[in-house]
């Protein structure tokens, strides 16, 4: 591919944030491909990326946990707002309404993929200790109900009984063990 300017033209250019035309000679027609930085801006709790009218996807929304509404796990719109904050963009405003992390008292963020399957317990995120404190709250809620009634079936004459952790702990350290290898790599307190 052959381009009006030279590479160094081009990162200067897009550094400036200065839309660049960037010509592709196809079988004798010279197409024109509009390359525009996407503009972040905020909407609610998240980021709306603006790819222009040119993409056939447009609006992207990235929530804090960098996530984006199109569901692509490496979209190009979480790296826009990752650009977007470190050239030090404004951040989105916190959600309300969601309850101190129970470890350190910071402010915690909703995470969709952590919602417990079989708990029905909404997953989130501290803004100090990442997963971490969320692992750390739940393992600490799991023994004190344990302490308290132990028993899913309480034993009877000739019959053992069946422990909630038994059960609990063999389908959830399952999910959370297999959530822990996806994210390997991940730092949770980042
Ligand atoms: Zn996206
Ligand atoms: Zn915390």
């Amino acid at each position: 591919m052959k381009t009006e300017h030279s590479s160094n033209d081009l990162a200067l250019l897009e550094r400036r944030n200065i839309p660049i035309q960037r010509y592709r000679k196809g079988p004798g027609i010279r197409e024109t491909v509009l390359l525009v930085a996407p503009t972040v801006t905020i909407q609610g709790y998240q980021y709306l990326v603006d790819f222009g009218n040119s993409n056939p996807t447009r609006f992207h929304r990235v929530n804090k946990n960098k996530e984006c509404s199109c569901g692509a796990p490496y979209c190009e719109a979480i790296e826009a707002v990752r650009l977007y904050l470190q050239s030090g963009g404004a951040r989105a405003p916190d959600p309300e309404g969601m309850p101190p992390c129970p470890i350190c008292g910071s402010k915690t963020f909703r995470d969709r993929d952590w919602n417990g399957k079989y708990t029905k317990e909404l997953g989130w995120r501290c803004a100090k200790g990442g997963l971490r404190h969320f692992l750390d709250a739940k393992a600490e809620r799991i023994k004190k109900r344990l302490a308290e009634n132990p028993w899913l079936i309480p034993p009877a004459p000739g019959y053992p009984g069946v422990r909630r952790d038994e059960l609990m702990t063999w389908e959830e350290c399952e999910a959370i063990n297999r959530k822990i290898f996806i994210e390997t790599g991940y730092e949770p307190t980042a």
